[in-house]
């Protein structure tokens, strides 16, 4: 095992990984730039080390501060974490030529994935299907590719991420036009403006499949993630297992996985990403070469450290199991907590966190990167703490996610609380019946209605809706008698939208 871990990251995840190095009694050291100096992760590593400005492009994105920060703290190795610098061929190259270990794949297994367009001909060469799909070399190539393949189809930017740049188009007109956006948007969030089209498959499912490679041919996956529930093609709640794969459905999308990191030998922790359709088809969409924001999820269900599973292949190129000693256990579901106003178009916010309550149960992980009077800067993904709760069921799993999101506060910063709330409480979320752009379609608009009543209004319009509803919540006060126990809004959101009153 290594002696000493430099985490190339900031955040929860640096706290994450931290923790684990702490349990193996490896030395951590921190990174930070000017606008996270003694930020939580400085504080709880080993050692820190100053790589730069506020502006992560000359921090956190600075390959030569962050390795010349390994090498001046006598590291051995670099934990890259997610985000930054995670999937850069070539900070995985510059730690590697310092002499120091990456923990993560290979440069050319990177830079391999990176590309979307190369990452779909190894799956297909792997025997995964693809979403059918063309690139083009203009604008003319594509449009006569989507007239060919139908609309809608999906414009994506070659070296995407983080659902950047991403168009649909319904007609050549539109398809045009999302072409130009696109290529706008690819070009100056990934240095790259080429773009390629697939097809829009609607009413599917986002079901992602955890695998660990040894580098030498052999993989293992650690079963299936369902992060369906989504905004903008961004993640808001992912859990583990999946309620709407079947086993066969599940057995084929596994197996797929596993096939396609022992085709390319993967190294270490990825995620290999498909869509699910209604017909039931499973079709790959992507690889992310990462630890992945919703590791947790699987660690729940499987009690594997995947931190710890990737320092030991990158240590030992061995990995921490057998398939078949691996089992699942129960549901585990996660939330996203951002600093966002999601009554104000989910607008990012910034500023002291005057005051931090985390809740606490037994059955509940936080994954946070902020304690009470740290701050929310600008600069970086407004991301403040992942919630995540296990259950032997999901049902079980959800209330108690839900419990531990009522007994939790943030003030000083408006966060996305009271969404992740409604949302959980939504009776779709509950029966699972959803798609990726169902948030958009259809819980946005009565959330934001709600949203927009005046602060105490909240309480009287949830009352009044549980009267509309038959009364069943609703308690009228006597004249002179104390006061009922308000009604909770957002649990009055659900039954609203449960009695078809609609948006
Ligand atoms: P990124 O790498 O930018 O996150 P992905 O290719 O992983 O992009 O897709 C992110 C999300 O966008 C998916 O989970 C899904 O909701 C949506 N999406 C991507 N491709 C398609 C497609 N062909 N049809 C329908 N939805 C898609």
């Amino acid at each position: 095992m290594f002696r000493k871990v430099l985490i190339a990251n900031r955040g929860e995840i640096a706290r994450r990984i931290a923790a684990t190095l702490r349990e193996l009694g490896v030395r951590s050291v921190a990174v930070y730039s000017e606008a996270d100096r003694g930020s939580l992760h400085t504080r709880i590593c080993d050692e820190a080390v100053f790589i730069g400005p506020a502006e992560a492009r000359e921090s956190y994105l600075n390959i030569r501060a962050v390795v010349e920060a390994a090498q001046q703290s006598g590291a051995d190795a670099v934990h890259p974490g997610f985000g930054f610098l995670a999937e850069n061929a070539a900070f995985a190259e510059a730690v590697e030529k310092a002499g120091l270990t990456f923990i993560g794949p290979t440069p050319a297994q990177i830079t391999a994935m990176g590309d979307k367009r190369e990452a779909r001909k190894i799956a297909e060469r792997a025997g995964v299907p693809i979403v059918p799909g063309a690139e083009g070399a203009d604008a003319d190539a594509l449009a006569r590719a989507a007239n060919a393949m139908g609309y809608p189809v999906i414009i994506k930017a070659a070296l995407g991420g983080g659902g950047k740049g991403m168009q649909t188009a319904r007609n050549e007109a539109e398809l045009r036009e999302g072409i130009e956006a696109a290529q706008r948007v690819a070009a100056s969030a990934f240095g790259d403006p080429s773009v390629y089209i697939e097809k829009l498959l609607e009413h599917a499912r986002h079901i992602e499949v955890q695998v660990l490679g040894d580098g030498h041919g052999r993989a293992l996956h650690l079963y299936e993630r369902d992060c369906t529930l989504q905004r903008r093609h961004q993640k808001v709640v992912e859990e583990a297992p999946s309620a709407s794969l079947t086993s066969d459905q599940r057995t084929v999308v596994t197996h797929a996985a596993v096939r396609l990191a022992e085709a390319v030998r993967y190294r270490g922790a990825g995620t290999i990403e498909t869509l699910l359709t209604r017909e039931g088809q499973v079709y790959f969409l992507e690889m992310n070469t990462r630890l992945q924001v919703e590791h947790p999820v699987t660690e729940l269900i499987t009690g594997i450290d995947l931190v710890r599973a990737q320092l030991e292949i990158a240590a030992t190129g061995k990995l921490p199991c057998e398939q078949h000693q691996l089992q699942r256990h129960g549901h585990a579901i996660e939330v996203r907590l951002y600093a966002e106003d999601a009554a104000k178009g989910f607008l990012p916010q910034v500023g002291t966190v005057s005051r931090v309550r985390w809740p606490y149960g037994p059955f509940v992980r936080v994954d946070h990167g902020i304690e009470s009077g740290d701050s929310v800067s600008i600069h970086y993904d407004p991301m403040l703490a992942k919630i995540i709760a296990h259950g032997p069921d999901r049902e079980t799993a959800i209330e108690r996610l839900l419990a531990a999101l009522d007994d939790t506060r943030v003030h000083g910063v408006v966060t996305n609380l009271p969404f992740l709330k409604a949302l959980l409480r939504a009776p779709e979320v509950r029966k699972g019946s959803y798609d990726t752009e169902w948030i958009e379609r259809e819980f946005l608009q009565p959330f934001a209605a709600l949203m927009q009543a005046p602060a105490p209004e909240l309480a009287l319009a949830a009352a009044a809706i549980a009267e509309a509803l038959g009364g069943s919540n609703a308690t009228v006060a006597a004249p002179g008698a104390a006061p009922a126990a308000a009604p909770d809004p957002f649990a009055a959101l659900g039954r609203w939208r449960q009695g078809g009153l609609g948006a």
